[in-house]
């Protein structure tokens, strides 16, 4: 087993991968059905055929780019497992922020359950962590990709809290009907100039359509922020993640729709603006 594993680490390496090890170690856990320390332990035991097999038919996959949560289908959100494929972004760590506000107002929302709406659910990270952390709410969600739905769908099972969320298919609002107290949405944000210096890991497999938003990477955002004030109790949130850059501009348009007041923005963990909060007057 370690002889394959170094061997695994050496062609990642050479193939301009920024993580050859843990990448390696990543992929064989999965293989084998262990986690990191059981693999350790595992130290020189010998693999089975179809274990170095399948192995080294994932190390060839991931030395041309592929992300290794598309490799095995799987990425950690919010310490749960979401099940991933190229329909959808793979969660990031720094939505967990997106989560948190949630969370944070969700004590100071009057109507119970706190209705709340995902625009753009993807792999549905955002809906299923919150309806797992908070039994008393309501979401409704959509994505354009009825691919994504499904992923989302399947996540929220594994996750047992199908029934706190309801799908739609469609674009932005899809002219669902009703008022909620929360609006959260991950669009798409990345300029077509961005684009084109994302790495190969992002920009060959992830699907572009969760990723590019227009010129200036904010069209989705404006039209979250104008269509938003129909569907937003008084004094209920709008809450996005942005690009590092993209405050400003935001907050000009939120201002100038005339709809919202109390705007903040919270930095990730590198210290970039990540997450736009607004108040519907
Ligand atoms: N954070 C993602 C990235 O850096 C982009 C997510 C998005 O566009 N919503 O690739």
């Amino acid at each position: 087993m370690q002889g394959c594993l170094e061997e695994a680490v050496k062609v990642l390496r050479k193939a301009g991968i920024v993580t050859p090890r843990l990448d390696a170690e990543v992929l064989l856990c999965h293989v084998l059905h262990v986690d990191r320390t059981q693999l350790l332990m595992r130290g020189h035991s010998l693999l089975t055929d179809r274990e170095l097999r399948s192995f080294r038919q994932w190390v060839a996959r991931r030395k041309l780019n592929e992300p290794v949560a598309y490799i095995v289908g799987e990425k950690e959100f919010w310490s749960l497992s979401f099940y991933v494929n190229r329909h959808v972004l793979i969660p990031r760590p720094e939505t967990e922020i997106l989560v948190e506000e949630v969370l944070r107002i969700l004590p100071g929302i009057e109507h119970r359950p706190a209705r709340i709406f995902e625009i753009g659910i993807g792999s549905g990270a955002i809906s299923v962590a919150l309806a797992a952390s908070q039994e008393n709410m309501q979401m409704v969600a959509t994505d354009i990709s009825s691919e994504a739905i499904a992923v989302a769908r399947l996540n929220a099972a594994k996750a047992g809290v199908a029934e706190r969320i309801q799908f739609f298919v469609g674009s932005l609002f899809a002219d669902l009907p009703g008022v909620f107290d929360v609006i959260v949405s991950n669009p798409p944000y990345i300029s077509d100039e961005e684009f084109l210096s994302l790495p190969d890991d992002v920009r060959k497999f992830e699907p572009s359509e969760a990723l590019l938003g227009g010129s200036e990477g904010i069209s989705l955002h404006r039209e979250i922020i104008n269509g938003g004030s129909q569907y937003l109790e008084a004094g209920g949130y709008l809450i996005m993640e942005i690009g590092a850059g993209q405050r400003r501009r935001l907050e000009g348009l939120l201002l100038q729709s005339g709809s919202y007041a109390n705007i903040s923005c919270r930095q990730d963990y590198a210290g970039f603006d990540r997450v736009i909060l607004a108040r519907r007057i």
